[in-house]
Parts: structure tokens; C-alpha cells; sequence
């Protein structure tokens, strides 16, 4: 392996870190939770606020195009994850969006009753599948398998199988394409959740057959605390499906005030409500990082840094077990090691100017966001998990106190 600053030497991605900006002295691993901020975004607000809704106020929905703001961040997250605008759409949140896609999905199948996840799936894409089985009850159900027992565990009672492409605890990857070619050899429908793809590396929804996506505004698209999420619906299916949330902003002509429900052409359907303007123009303003920058180079800068992390810190910390596949292609852009005391050594870590997270029960989790890291952050970081473990800095009573978030 080249040497860390060889590495960044040759890094054709290295001028992207200036659109960030990032505290001195801190090393982020933990842009797969909270984006950092990008450059000028602060001075392109201030314009949003006092311009725009200051001054414009009322007016600002035509004049400042904000009833089209996000149809327009739509089409900038479907140039990442390979698709069109016309099969995008921007606004709530993740959970939301994923009661909003499986409910369109059921009606799809109406003759089959079951919803098919992995138990190790991020428990909010859980929840909703489960209280939306509870809703509609009629005999609807949630299963569960893993990654291991997914294609035997499809039958022709699955509706919709709802999957997140990287797992959040492990970083470990499906392969979308061909699960979706199970999926649709088993007459079902498949969705994927992006929250920890979009932004990390290249997506091409259409081209795996995707039915339904889902994903997250404040991850790897760096939209800041909360950022709109966004959803996909396949061309296919987009004149078929009537939205279970039927909000006036997804009607068919929202200032025509009718009594009644008339879907919107497209995509145009699965909006829902007002569309939160500030926080929507702070995505808008995160997504210019991604100008012109090579998906292809992202994934290779992002696999090299992920290597030079498990190297390093395998050489330097044998305690800590490795959890994420080491085989490039089964990961996502994380990687994250099993400790008992896991919680505390993260804390340390943080305390001494490295920060990743901690998932129950016991990863200590590090994302790896290629647009602004380097290597030579990577290997400093390695040396301070280092001289964390080796001498037992997490091993204090205030580092095994639970924070409210982890
Ligand atoms: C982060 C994440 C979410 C978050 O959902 P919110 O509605 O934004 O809280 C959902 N699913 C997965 C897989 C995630 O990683």
C-alpha cells in the first residue's frame, strides 16, 4: 500500500475537501450520520432567509420558484442514484417515506399479504412496516429473514420485500441487482433503502430494476441536521399507484381547492404537504458539492480509504473484530469493528478528536465520506484508536455514560 501522503498525493478527488468546511483538529468518521457543512452554505441561507422569505415573503412560492424547489433537488439526488427527475420525489423524512412507498407497493399486490425485511434492518423501516400491517390488518403481516435465509424466505405470499442496501450496523452490502431479479422471479416487488448509498457511492436504481427507493437528506448528501428525504418510484408503476397519504400538494391541481382527491400525473402524486422551503434550500445548496465529481472515482477513493482503515487498525488494535466484509464489492462506504466495551472506547475517541458512532450492542462504527476525507485523516485517526485502546483512556466511569443520541 502506497503511504498515506502518497496517496493523497495522487488523490484525483483531493481539491473536493475545500467545498467542506471542518472544524480544526477533528477528524470526522461519522459523515455516514451527519453530513458536514459545506462551504458558503451559511451565506447562501442568509440569502434564502432574508431575501427571499424576508423580503419576498408570500410571494417568494412563484417568484423565488419555491413551489418547484423540489422538484429541482429531485432531479439532482436522481442524477446519483441513476435515475430521472420524472421518477423523484424530495420532502418528509425516511420513515415517512417508507409508510408512503410500502403502502403503494401492497396495493400493487393486492392478492398477496406479506411484507419480507431482514431482522437486522434499521429498526424505523421495521416499525413503519409493522404498524402499517396493523392498520390495514386483513391478515397483512411482516416477516423477517437475513441476509442468508432473503431468497428462501420468498414465497408467493411476499407482496413487497423491503431491504437496506448497506446495513447500517455492519456496512455490509446486498447486491441490489440480482436480489431484485429474485424478488421479481418470485412475483414481488422490491424496495430499497439508500439512507446509507446515496452520496457514498454510485447508484443505478433503474438499471437494477428497482420498484421503490427510499433514502436520507442528511447522510452522504450532507443536507444538514434533518434534511428532506427523498423517495423513487419505477416509471412502471407511476400512473398505477394511489398514494395512501393523499396531501393537497400531491393533487392534481392543489389551488384549484376541490373537494376531491385527484392524483397528481407522475410523481408529481407521492408529495404530501407545504414543503419545508429552508431546509430544502440547504439541500439544494449541499448538492452543488456533488458538481461534476466521477461516482466511479468516489467508490474507488472510498474503497481505498475503507482498506487503509481495517489495515491499520487491525495491525494496531488486534482486539477490536473486524465486522465489515473485507471483500470490496460486499461493502458499503463504512467500516466498523465489535467491541463489549465499545460505547466507552468511542467516547474516548471523541474526547481525543476522532469521531465515529456507537451502535448497540457493541460496534463502534466509521464512516468513511471520500468527498472530504484524506488518508492521511484516516491513519491519524488509526493511531489515536490506538493509544486509545492500548492505554485504556476509554476505561472511565464518564465514558460509560449513556448519551441521549449514540
Ligand atoms: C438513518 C436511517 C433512517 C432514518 O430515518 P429518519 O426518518 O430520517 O429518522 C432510516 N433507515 C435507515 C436504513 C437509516 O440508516
Amino acid at each position: 500500500m502506497a503511504s498515506a501522503q502518497e496517496s493523497d498525493h495522487l488523490d484525483p478527488l483531493k481539491d473536493l475537501r475545500s467545498r467542506f468546511t471542518l472544524p480544526d483538529g477533528l477528524i470526522y468518521l461519522d459523515g455516514n450520520s451527519l453530513g458536514v457543512l459545506p462551504t458558503g452554505l451559511g451565506d447562501r441561507m442568509s440569502e434564502v432567509i432574508e431575501r427571499q422569505w424576508g423580503e419576498r415573503l408570500v410571494r417568494g412560492w412563484n417568484d423565488a420558484g419555491w413551489i418547484d424547489l423540489s422538484s429541482h433537488v429531485a432531479g439532482k439526488i436522481a442524477a446519483l442514484v441513476g435515475t430521472g427527475a420524472n421518477c423523484v420525489a424530495v420532502g418528509d423524512s425516511t420513515s415517512i417515506n417508507i409508510f408512503k412507498v410500502l403502502s403503494a407497493a401492497l396495493s400493487l399486490r393486492p392478492s398477496r399479504r406479506v411484507i419480507l425485511s431482514d431482522k437486522n434492518n434499521f429498526p424505523t423501516d421495521l416499525y413503519v412496516a409493522d404498524g402499517l400491517t396493523r392498520l390495514i390488518g386483513q391478515g397483512y403481516e411482516l416477516k423477517l429473514a437475513t441476509a442468508e435465509t432473503m431468497t428462501d424466505a420468498l414465497d408467493d405470499s411476499v407482496a413487497a420485500v423491503l431491504l437496506t442496501e448497506v446495513d447500517y450496523r455492519t456496512g455490509e452490502r446486498y447486491d441490489m441487482k440480482a436480489m431484485t431479479r429474485h424478488i421479481h422471479d418470485k412475483g414481488a416487488l422490491a424496495i430499497w433503502d439508500l439512507c446509507h448509498s446515496a452520496g457514498a457511492f454510485p447508484v443505478h436504481l433503474d438499471a437494477a430494476g428497482a420498484d421503490f427507493a427510499i433514502g436520507c437528506g442528511y447522510k452522504y448528501l450532507n443536507g444538514g441536521p434533518g434534511a428532506p428525504a427523498f423517495l423513487y418510484v419505477a416509471q412502471r408503476h407511476l400512473e398505477d399507484i394511489t398514494p395512501a397519504l393523499s396531501g393537497w400538494m400531491g393533487h392534481d391541481a392543489p389551488f384549484a381547492f376541490t373537494t376531491d382527491y385527484r392524483p397528481a400525473e407522475g410523481i408529481g402524486r407521492m408529495k404530501v404537504g407545504t414543503p419545508p422551503i429552508l431546509s430544502l434550500s440547504a439541500l439544494n445548496i449541499a448538492l452543488d458539492a456533488f458538481d461534476g465529481v466521477d461516482m466511479s472515482l468516489l467508490r474507488r477513493k472510498s474503497q481505498e480509504l475503507c482498506d487503509r482503515f481495517i489495515f491499520e487498525v487491525e495491525h494496531r488494535c488486534p482486539e477490536l473484530e473486524l465486522v465489515t466484509p473485507r471483500d470490496r464489492a460486499r461493502r458499503g462506504s463504512q467500516v466498523s469493528f465489535r467491541h463489549p466495551e465499545g460505547y466507552a472506547i468511542m467516547q474516548a475517541l471523541i474526547a481525543n478528536g476522532v469521531i465515529g458512532d456507537f451502535r448497540a450492542p457493541d460496534i463502534l462504527r466509521f464512516g468513511m465520506t471520500p468527498l472530504y476525507l484524506r488518508h492521511i485523516d484516516i491513519l491519524a485517526a488509526a493511531e489515536i484508536l490506538e493509544r486509545v485502546m492500548q492505554g485504556r483512556l476509554w476505561d472511565r466511569e464518564e465514558y460509560r455514560a449513556r448519551a441521549k443520541v449514540t
